[in-house]
């Protein structure tokens, strides 16, 4: 027998979004008249992933230019939802917020399973209904309502809110599922590519596998240098990460998609990184130079052992053919290759799956398609559509689950 609910509200997804969308609703219109559906068996899986399992959820330095994607949507949801609405919002949830040196606000508890207890409790207390392990695999749009359905359920509401997500790390429940559903009613989206992801390269380096370093990666597009971040870099057996390959990730994946890059077209793209950016490659040679005095007899490697972490040296002294010498012998140009090296390693990323290990999506539903004042379709009257389905994608830093829970609230708080 099949399940059949006539509902005024149904939020399909509940991430960081639809918990703010429902929360939001059911305030509105009180949560007897709000349903939440989840394909998973549990709501905000990704949710308690985020931050290292702490939840950046959103940072001081709210502004556009952390964003990317259509900027009607992103000015319209950050007109309404700052960082003090982010902050009101989460206090009268009861949740306390603290802040890092960089602005990153987290929760106090520093775990995020307090920021969904916090939603979900609120829920339970407007009496808002969660159906888990609800799959919606179709949608269709008739005399003004929408009738959501799978296998077991139908349901039959007024006003829908898709907060489907992405296809950003699908095996926590997001899958671009939702923007097929709504791909089927005619509305279209941007092509997706991943961004906020580590970065698969031709060169693989198995031993490096771990090491990390401080440094400034650059993306060189035909000559040039279109991206530069500094900070942390961690190597694995298929390439690079850390959060500065991160924030040059949606470059290179843009490349990788469409040989484009800001949307022109680029033959060829690499990455460079500096592993001693405080230094001039000049200072360098002088250091080399004396360490070629001081190591001696020693293996090639040593030269670098009072600079940079042991593998990593072995590696660069491997890359410019020099590792079979011993320190004495490296000649004038044996130093400066290896000191360019040092300031210029570099790398050629290659394609993978890195839909599966990003963070999040770039491209998807654009104003074309929303009305970027209420969220709500162009197309079909009362469908909403929120968070990463739509084509916003932000920095590292709170900016995506910033936007998450301020599309959700603008979206709910528009429904008729
Ligand atoms: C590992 C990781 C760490 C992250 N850390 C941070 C961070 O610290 N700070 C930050 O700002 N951002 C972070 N992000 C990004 C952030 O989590 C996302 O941008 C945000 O969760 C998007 O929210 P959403 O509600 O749009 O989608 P999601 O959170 O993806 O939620 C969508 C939900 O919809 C459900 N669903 C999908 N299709 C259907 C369907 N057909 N029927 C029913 N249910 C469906 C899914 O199961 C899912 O639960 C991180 C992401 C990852 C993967």
């Amino acid at each position: 027998m099949m399940d059949k609910i006539v509902v005024n509200t149904a939020i399909v997804g509940s991430g960081a979004s639809g918990l703010a969308a429902a929360i939001t609703a059911a305030e509105r219109i009180g949560g007897k008249n709000v349903i939440l559906i989840e394909k998973q068996a549990k709501a905000g899986r990704k949710l308690l992933a985020t931050g290292n399992g702490r939840c950046n959820i959103s940072n001081k330095n709210i502004n556009k230019s952390h964003y990317y994607g259509d900027e009607k949507l992103i000015s319209s949801v950050l007109r309404d939802f700052g960082y003090n609405e982010l902050i009101r919002f989460f206090r009268e949830l009861g949740l306390l917020i603290r802040e890092d040196s960089d602005g990153r606000l987290y929760p106090y508890s520093n775990q995020a399973s307090t920021v969904l207890d916090c939603m979900r409790n609120r829920l339970i207390r407007l009496g808002v209904k969660e159906y888990c392990s609800c799959n919606i695999n179709t949608a269709e749009y008739k005399n003004g309502r929408i009738l959501l359905r799978n296998e077991e359920t139908e349901m039959l509401a007024e006003n829908v809110i898709f907060s489907c997500g992405s296809k950003a790390s699908p095996s926590l429940g997001s899958d671009s599922s939702g923007l097929g559903l709504l791909k089927n009613a005619g509305i279209r989206s941007a092509p997706l590519f991943p961004s906020l992801s580590p970065v698969e390269t031709k060169e693989k380096y198995k031993v490096l596998k771990g090491v990390r370093a401080k440094g400034r990666v650059s993306v060189i597009c035909d000559g040039n240098t279109v991206r530069q971040k500094q900070g942390e870099i961690q190597f694995n057996d298929k390439g690079i990460s850390g959060i500065c390959v991160f924030e040059c990730s949606r470059l290179i994946n843009e490349y990788l998609y469409f040989h484009t890059v800001f949307g022109k077209s680029c033959r060829k793209l690499y990455v460079s990184i500096d592993l001693m950016p405080d230094y001039y490659e000049k200072e360098l040679c002088s250091y080399l130079r004396l360490c070629r005095k001081i190591s001696d007899q020693q293996p090639a490697a040593d030269i670098l052992s009072g600079a940079l972490n042991k593998r990593l040296s072995e590696v660069l002294v491997k890359y410019c053919r020099i590792d079979k010498k011993p320190c004495r012998d490296l000649k004038e140009s044996d130093i400066m290759q290896l000191s360019t090296a040092v300031k210029n390693f570099c790398f050629t990323p290659v394609n993978s799956d890195s839909f599966k290990t990003a963070q999040v999506c770039a491209g998807g539903i654009g104003s074309d398609e929303v009305d970027p004042d209420t969220l709500m379709s162009r197309k079909i009257k009362n469908l909403y559509i929120c968070g990463e389905m739509l084509n916003v994608d932000g920095d590292c830093g709170g900016f995506n689950l910033h936007f998450a829970f301020g599309s959700g609230i603008k979206a709910a708080k528009n429904i008729k």
